[in-house]
């Protein structure tokens, strides 16, 4: 990733791509504190344009709120760093990675002393987990790791360590021959993928679990009111495991992961493994509101 041509924004001005670098005493890197987005620009019908900008953004200050952490930017400096960053790129459509981390200005555990650095890079990234996976659905493995209780890094902020949990039950899964994890929280109940958010349609109804370990997702958020527009209901409550084994559809929601369809849980078919309708009709609506295509949600996109 390190190696290459192109530009990113790092403490308020764009640098080279390869001189973008950080000493190895970084804090962060140390003790795993620093928060990041992930962000996509569509090449839509309206030109490129970032996919709920405000609302990644806003997510990226909470982050740093809950970890009294104080990023030395506004929003609207972050949100328009963003716009340079495909400009001066040339990129017609990307995922952004945004974080903020401390330097290496001390070590020990306490970050006081230690400043607050903000990188923004953008690069071209197709579907997270492949193209075909989005048509045909992937199979998933429950993992034997549960997500952090509410208590341990706290849910609501997007931070690097907590990606060590993901990271296990990932790795689980991938060896075990699965595309990818669901983890139960401390409870036993479904918490959502190692980097995505879960539904499941029953009887028509669109089921998302309580999100109290699981991350707030936007995209679980957009997919919500898109399925809301489409007349189904979406009840939010705590789900089992096995409630996704008969569940009729199951799939993924996220920034990278988009709408994947999961055709097969621990070996379980799901459904008639294969992408189910309700899916496919949320999926189409998705990249329909993504690309442009739906007047209602244009307010969602920032035109680069
Ligand atoms: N859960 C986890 C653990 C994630 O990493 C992500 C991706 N950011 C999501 C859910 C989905 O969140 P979003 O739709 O905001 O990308």
């Amino acid at each position: 990733m390190s190696d290459r041509d192109g530009f990113i924004w790092y403490d308020g001005k764009l640098v080279p791509w390869r001189d973008a670098t950080t000493h190895v005493l970084t804090h962060s890197l140390h003790y795993g504190l620093s928060v990041f987005e992930g962000v996509r620009a569509y090449n839509t019908d309206i030109g490129t344009a970032i996919f709920r900008l405000r609302e990644h953004t806003d997510r990226l200050f909470n982050s740093a709120h809950i970890y009294q952490m104080s990023i030395p930017y506004d929003k609207q400096t972050i949100m328009d760093a963003h716009i340079e960053v495909v400009r001066a790129n040339k990129l017609e459509s990307c995922y952004f990675r945004p974080i903020a981390f401390y330097g290496s200005e001390k070590m020990g555990v306490s970050p006081r002393g230690a400043q607050v650095h903000v990188a923004i890079a953008a690069w071209p990234w197709g579907a997270y987990l492949g193209e075909e996976a989005l048509a045909q659905g992937i199979r998933v493995k429950i993992s034997s790791f549960a997500r952090h209780h509410v208590n341990v890094t706290m849910p609501r902020a997007k931070l690097a360590s907590t990606y060590t949990n993901s990271i296990l039950a990932n790795t689980e899964a991938i060896e075990a021959g699965y595309d990818e994890a669901i983890l139960l929280d401390t409870d036993g109940f479904v918490a959502e993928g190692a980097g995505e958010n879960v539904f499941i349609v029953k009887d028509g109804v669109v089921y998302e679990p309580e999100i109290a370990s699981a991350l707030s997702g936007i995209t679980r958020a957009s997919v919500h009111a898109i399925a809301a527009d489409h007349g189904y209901t979406v009840q939010t409550r705590r789900l089992t495991r096995d409630d996704l084994y008969i569940a009729d559809e199951v799939f993924f929601t996220g920034t990278a992961a988009e709408v994947t369809p999961i055709r097969e849980i621990d070996n379980r078919v799901i459904g008639e493994g294969k992408r189910g309708p309700v899916t496919e009709i949320l999926q189409k609506a998705f990249f329909d509101v993504v690309n442009g295509r739906n007047p209602k949600y244009l307010h969602w996109l920032t035109k680069v």
